[in-house]
């Protein structure tokens, strides 16, 4: 028998136990440290109480025979893809409830939706990035062309019409840049997109933090791209869903490729693979999306929004470059008087007692930058600034 080999390849993730172990080494030798940690992408405050009270029902529900469900549809009951068809249509955007798919979560659907292309194409990433797009394609042997986000293109590269692609990633609010791209910028890449008949995957996991009405919140509000794009989004940062697990995905029933509805193979490939996400956790999601469910969510995103302005006003004044933290939960700052991410990282835990993320551990354009997240409570978010201050002024 043969292995898949190109998991042989693929690099040990060592950015987030490499953190560990750094903070674990720090703490033992110091205990007495308050250690404030900022470099997590999981959120902290709790479910909102639509959701919760939906939790409960649900498991009343699964009590009682005439209420008891068994399997779902694979593509999500139909409550949740019109709760999110009804949402989408909250922020000017129309989308058939048929072209939804419930899943448990983006992670999943983003690595699962590569079944759906030949190992043959090549794909355009950018760099820095969120590590699950380039390491599902190294699995299978893609080819893999690298975007440079850097600095003078504010981490939000474009299109070079030269370049040949089938496969594009992109992820506006961006983890982990917290970049955004505008609507100009996105009708750029779908134009793109459809020159080259490519397929545009397009991450909208953070479009919930989107705040300025110019700035589009998914890619179908671009013209075009329902013949290029798929979009993933996720109830994790939106609604607090990291440990229930409830995505959606969104796939136009207009987008073919090779004589093929990518819709139609995605359902063939979901029926297949998958046997839903939970019913209780798909009640929960509709009730993310009820009016009281939506204020609730308000509130929490509320709370993290203001840790972000915190974050980046604190460091305009201290004239240190950043991008993020606007309409996006990450801020991306370079790292002072030149110094590499690492020591920026150490520095920060020896002086600070504040952990946040290297950003060569996204890619080598990372070098040189660091991301601090807004998910922490609002007095730590205080603290840790008060620190950062008092380190850096
Ligand atoms: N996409 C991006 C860009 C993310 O940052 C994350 C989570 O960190 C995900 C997808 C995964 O979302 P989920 O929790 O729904 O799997």
């Amino acid at each position: 028998m043969k292995i898949n080999r190109h998991y042989l390849s693929l690099e040990e993730s060592y950015l987030f136990s490499e953190i560990a172990h750094r903070v674990s080494r720090y703490t033992q030798e110091h205990p007495e440290a308050d250690v404030i940690r900022m470099g997590i992408g999981d959120v902290t405050l709790p479910l909102c109480e639509a959701a919760v009270k939906a939790l409960h029902d649900a498991a009343d529900d699964q009590a009682k025979k005439e209420t008891f469900h068994g399997y779902g549809p694979e593509q999500g009951y139909d409550f949740v893809r019109e709760a999110v068809r009804d949402y989408y249509a909250s922020f000017g955007v129309a989308v058939d409830a048929a072209d939804i798919f419930v899943g448990d979560g983006a992670k999943s659907d983003v690595g699962n939706i590569l079944d759906l292309f030949d190992e043959d194409n090549t794909v355009l990433i950018p760099d820095p990035v969120y590590p699950v797009y380039r390491d599902t394609n190294l699995m299978a042997g893609r080819r893999i062309v690298y975007l440079d986000a850097n600095r003078e293109n504010g981490f939000l590269p474009m299109p070079n019409p030269e370049q040949k692609a089938d496969i594009i990633y992109l992820c506006s609010p961006n983890n982990p840049t917290g970049a955004v791209y505008s609507r100009d910028q996105l009708t750029e890449w779908v134009r793109y997109a459809n020159a080259q008949g490519a397929v545009l995957l397009f991450d909208a996991a953070y479009e919930a933090f989107v705040q300025d009405p110019a700035l589009p919140r998914s890619i179908f509000e671009i013209e075009g791209a329902r013949s290029c794009a798929i979009e993933f989004c996720s109830l994790s940062k939106t609604a607090g869903f990291t440990g229930m697990r409830c995505g959606y995905t969104v796939i136009p029933g207009s987008l073919t490729r090779g004589g093929a509805s990518l819709r139609a193979m995605w359902l063939r490939r979901q029926t297949t693979k998958f046997n839903g996400a939970s019913y209780p956790v798909q009640r929960a999601a509709a009730a993310v999306f009820s009016p009281e469910g939506l204020e609730g969510c308000r509130k929490n995103l509320a709370v993290y929004r203001e840790n972000a302005l915190l974050i980046s006003n604190t460091l305009r004044d201290l004239g240190i470059w950043h991008v993020g933290g606007v309409n996006s939960p990450y801020i991306w700052m370079q790292c002072p008087n030149g110094m590499s991410s690492w020591d920026f990282f150490d520095l920060l835990l020896e002086k600070a007692h504040i952990v946040g993320t290297p950003g060569s551990g996204f890619g080598k354009n990372g070098e040189g930058f660091f991301r601090l997240t807004a998910f922490g409570s609002p007095e730590a978010t205080r603290e840790a600034m008060e620190r950062l201050r008092a380190l850096l002024a």
